[in-house]
């Protein structure tokens, strides 16, 4: 059987929001944005990157999490993480940490380093209301772990999670949203291409740019430019061009819970009396 494919555009471009979070970290926020309140299954994206250690030194200090996975994938610097149950480790650039927040932890994320350049992402995954009380469970990968599949024309592609179609799986597994979380790097003028299911949630994050994303027609072709976010439509394929310099994106796909989200700050339940009982449970020390 033959078929076309049918490539998904570019629904919308974001550029992102300037703030600041933690004890005054600043960053760029895509997604838990007045812009992009949410694509289901994610909540949030944050983008990080400074040589300026005012940006990031004040780091996360401690903290709680219920309901929802925290994924942190660093680009640059080293980040070292604690929390209330004895875990504790140093994420290195080129590294991630995908944690499962589950029924709650209380944990610190802090720079470890004084100077040079820290740059990476934050992404929150919700989780399905049968997991939100679930154990805490960390994966964590270095650098060195993460395959890098080679394709044609020295396009590379880091594989976090998920499995590409030329059978590279990523370490990160049993996921409830069934990610794909791809790092890829095209030359200049050199394309990418890969079936996702129709079904998932998409994005692409520009980290080099510009690059093209082609939908359906050639008049929906869209560009992005560095540290752009583009939410990406309908389809079962997405095809991506670099212009004429190197680009490197993030590829996140993720299966929709479609559960209604109650959210406050680290929390986010189903409910609003959910919520409400985790910042109980927090505040009377159950975490
Ligand atoms: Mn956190």
């Amino acid at each position: 059987m033959n078929r076309m494919a049918n490539d998904r555009n570019a629904l919308e471009i974001y550029p992102g929001l300037a703030t600041s979070d933690g004890a005054g970290v600043r960053l760029t926020r895509y997604i838990g944005s007045p812009q992009l309140d949410h694509l289901d299954p994610f909540l949030l994206l944050d983008f990080f990157q400074s040589d300026n250690p005012d940006d990031y030194i004040a780091g996360f200090p401690s903290h709680p999490h219920r309901g929802f996975e925290t994924v942190t994938y660093l680009l640059a610097g080293r980040v070292r993480h604690e929390d209330n149950a004895g875990h504790a480790g140093v994420i290195e650039t080129g590294g991630i940490q995908w944690m499962s927040a589950g029924r709650g932890i209380v944990h610190s994320e802090m720079p470890e380093q004084e100077a040079g350049r820290l740059a990476g992402f934050q992404l929150w995954v919700n989780l399905p209301a049968a997991k939100k009380m679930a154990a805490p469970r960390y994966q964590e990968f270095s650098s060195s772990e993460i395959p890098v599949e080679s394709r044609t024309q020295e396009v590379e592609i880091r594989v976090i999670a998920g499995h590409t179609s030329f059978g590279t799986q990523g370490p990160v597994r049993d996921v409830s949203t069934h990610p794909i979380y791809l790092d890829i790097a095209l030359p200049p003028g050199q394309s990418f291409c890969e079936p996702v299911p129709p079904d998932y949630a998409a994005f692409v994050f520009v980290i080099d740019g510009p690059l093209q994303i082609c939908g359906r027609t050639a008049k929906e072709d869209m560009l992005t430019a560095a540290r752009q976010l583009a939410t990406l439509g309908t389809g079962d394929r997405v095809h991506l061009v670099a212009e004429n310099s190197p680009a490197r994106c993030l590829l996140i796909c993720g299966q929709p819970l479609k559960e209604p989200i109650a959210r406050y700050g680290p929390f986010v339940m189903n409910t609003r009396e959910e919520v409400l009982q985790a910042a109980h449970d927090f505040q009377s020390g159950k975490f």
